[in-house]
């Protein structure tokens, strides 16, 4: 019998190669947590993308609350970092964190993310913050490179097959649009209010 994984799922695209290779050993379920996507509408894209692919590769997707104002509270005075800074690493551990707890509250011995798939994010990091984070949760963290062994091309491939809508950007304001970020991020706060 296979042990239970929590995968946490930052996409559909970065699910694809990630899931399938997980599932090979573990039985897995994915987990939907990612408060960084704005705006609203681009994270229910997203959401949508990776449900077709739990879908496709017969897992279930357990999708956690979009806690915004949180994720917000979180970066407060990193805005303006560049991407791959300390917005990203703060961005990265709350993700990781919460995975870790719901990954205890719900009996899974295992965690990891499919985020080591993206060629802009730094493997190493993400594994450390997800080892911190698992460690403090009495759960057991699985380091991962998904991105080897070919794996960003075959997520490519699969995204494709699947016909996934597949961003242009990492997820939050700044990322998408990091000179006049703030701008846009106030406009859509009062369109929202
Ligand atoms: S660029 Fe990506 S990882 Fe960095 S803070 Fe924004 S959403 Fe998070």
């Amino acid at each position: 019998m296979k042990e239970k994984l929590l995968l946490h799922v930052c996409c559909g695209p970065c699910g694809t190669h990630s899931i399938s290779v997980m599932k090979e050993k573990y039985d897995v379920t994915a987990y939907w947590y990612n408060p960084n996507i704005h705006p609203y509408g681009e994270y229910e894209k997203r959401l949508d993308s990776a449900n077709i692919v739990a879908r496709n590769l017969e897992v279930p997707l357990i999708e956690d609350d979009y806690e915004v104002e949180n994720w917000f509270d979180q970066i407060k005075g990193f805005e303006e970092e560049p991407e791959g800074g300390k917005r990203c690493t703060i961005c990265f551990a709350m993700r990781l964190k919460k995975t870790a707890e719901y990954a205890k509250e719900h009996g899974f011995k295992y965690v990891t993310t499919t985020m080591t798939i993206s060629p802009h994010k730094n493997a190493e990091l993400i594994n450390k913050l997800g080892q911190f984070h698992c460690k403090n949760n009495g759960v057991k963290w699985i380091d991962s490179n998904f991105k080897k062994k070919d794996g960003f091309r075959r997520s490519v491939e699969m995204s494709k097959e699947m016909g996934l809508y597949r961003q242009r950007f990492c997820g939050c304001f700044y990322s998408r649009n990091p000179e006049g970020n703030n701008q846009e991020h106030q406009k859509n706060k009062d369109k929202q209010e």
